[in-house]
């Protein structure tokens, strides 16, 4: 039907337009590490120390799946947020790329939904045209 049609058209069109946003992150230049930072939280162990009495020691923590086995590391405070920066920019690459794989399967619905609609139309056309031809020649 052509309500779908112009429903399905439409529906394109927005998603046609959250695109260059979109691909607009994978074009940067920043690096990227693969990992996340956390704050791990615990005991050091002295009895005398504030974190036995509940005050635990907070250190934030790499947690790194590079090359190889999953790490967990420590940077120093003063890398902190350079690290941080790289596993940010990371994530949010992944997320952008996730966005894109959503967008592609809904594109790629609503192109199936376009070209049912259209043949339908193109069928209907082709009956009624067929109606005028000349009858087949026969030998
Ligand atoms: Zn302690």
């Amino acid at each position: 039907m052509s309500h779908d049609l112009s429903s399905f058209r439409r529906q394109l069109h927005e998603l046609q337009q959250q695109l260059p946003a979109l691909l607009q992150s994978f074009l940067g230049r920043e690096p990227l590490l693969p990992g996340s930072m956390y704050t791990l939280r615990r005991r050091c162990g002295k009895p005398t120390c504030h974190c036995a009495r509940g005050e635990l020691h907070a250190s934030t923590v790499l947690s790194y799946r590079g090359q190889g086995r999953p790490q967990n590391i420590t940077p120093p405070p003063e890398q902190v947020s350079t690290v941080q920066k790289l596993t940010d920019d990371y994530r949010q690459f992944r997320q952008a790329r996730s966005q894109l794989l959503r967008l592609q399967r809904q594109v790629v619905e609503l192109i199936d939904g376009i070209e049912a609609a259209r043949v339908q139309e193109g069928e209907r056309r082709f009956q009624k045209l067929r109606d005028s031809f000349p009858p087949h020649p026969r030998r």
